[in-house]
């Protein structure tokens, strides 16, 4: 066997102790004499899997009572109309656009209502975070959208932004759980799974109760309802039980790093040391602004596209892989979630310096 270090966007690396745990429970789930992708999701063997992992991640998040925990199929993407659909009330949606993934979120939700761009930063291609301190929040806003972390475009919000009242909705696809959070300060945390915590198909949504409402339109889909889910503890249909399960695993190697304080530690510790290289490099340059660099996702960049594509070219000869960039922002990308150990991190590091002196 022979892993690499797998810097990919999504799906992402996961933590090695978790896939051997899997692994040892492939054929033969605690005594069931079935794998887990062969059981009923009626089953009590199931129905254990899926109330632990809610109970881990409300530990870990600190989720309080009046938060459902909602587990859905679909990803990320489905979230971007299932939002607009359930929210609706007045019919106007603020959306701040800080990258590719919250401007596809204001595009969907224009189906649904009326949509007003409360700020964005697509005039330095999404390198910045707008100042979010006093903006324009319509009076009829039906909640306030960011993505908190843009995964293409590696910003992060480092302030939440002051939405004068309304509703915060966030899309924390690719930063999931990967420092505390105030789950308070939001009416919906959401994200796709794939990118910090496990295999790709199911978001996890946390939502406020009272926004969980049953007078949605009429012609909004069962499936694409939040009560129908939050009814039915996630169990209204056949679950991603297989997601649910590694996700739930995954829940618990994170609360024996000691939570999310100490992911939080990890992260900032594991990407200055990408971050401290590109800072002094003449080759390489990270493409954002340094105050709202994502811990998550670090694109960066040659200046010449062809000297781009050697980097990646050899990073990927070395065992380093999927560090080409998005091609919105060009140059590499290195995504380091959570569960990529900061040796992998050093060692990259180590390569770019030598590349950088051998080809100065
Ligand atoms: C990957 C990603 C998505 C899309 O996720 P899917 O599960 O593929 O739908 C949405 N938002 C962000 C921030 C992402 O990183």
């Amino acid at each position: 066997m022979s892993r690499v270090y797998n810097f990919s966007a999504g799906p992402a690396t996961m933590p090695l102790p978790v896939l051997e745990e899997i692994q040892a429970e492939l054929l033969d789930y605690k005594g069931s004499g079935m794998s887990v992708m062969e059981m009923s999701h009626r089953s009590k063997v199931f129905q254990t899997i899926i109330d632990e992992a809610e109970q881990d991640l409300r530990d870990l998040m600190n989720i309080p009572d009046n938060y459902k925990v909602l587990f859905i199929q679909g990803g990320a993407t489905l979230e971007f109309s299932m939002i607009p659909m359930n929210l609706c009330k007045n019919g106007v949606f603020d959306y701040i656009v800080t990258g590719a993934w919250s401007k596809k979120a204001a595009t969907e939700a224009k189906k649904f209502g009326k949509v007003n761009i409360i700020a964005s930063s697509e005039d330095r291609n999404y390198s910045y975070i707008p100042d979010c301190s006093d903006l324009p929040v319509d009076d009829n806003a039906d909640y306030v959208y960011i993505c908190e972390n843009e995964t293409i475009h590696g910003t992060t919000f480092q302030k939440l932004p002051n939405t004068k009242g309304k509703v915060l909705v966030s899309d924390q696809s690719s930063m999931f759980l990967s420092k505390p959070c105030n789950v308070s300060d939001y009416g919906i945390i959401y994200g796709g799974v794939q990118k910090n915590v496990g295999p790709a198909g199911l978001a996890i949504v946390i939502i406020r109760e009272d926004l969980i409402r049953e007078d949605v339109a009429d012609n909004v889909p069962v499936y694409l309802r939040f009560d129908t889910h939050a009814k039915n503890d996630s169990l209204y249909n056949t679950p991603n039980c297989w997601a649910i399960y590694v996700c739930g695993k995954v829940f618990k190697y994170l609360k024996s790093l000691g939570g999310l304080s100490a992911m939080n530690e990890i992260n900032k510790k594991k990407a200055a040391v990408l971050y401290d290289f590109l800072d002094q490099s003449k080759m390489f340059k990270g493409t954002v602004d340094k105050e709202v660099r994502s811990l998550m996702n670090v694109p960066f960049v040659t200046g010449s596209a062809e000297m781009d594509a050697e980097v990646v070219a050899a990073t990927k000869a070395a065992g380093f892989d999927n560090l080409k960039g998005h091609k919105s922002v060009g140059g590499l990308r290195a995504s380091i979630y959570n569960a990529m150990p900061i040796e992998g991190v050093e060692a990259l590091v180590e390569f770019l310096k030598k590349y950088e002196e051998e080809h100065a």
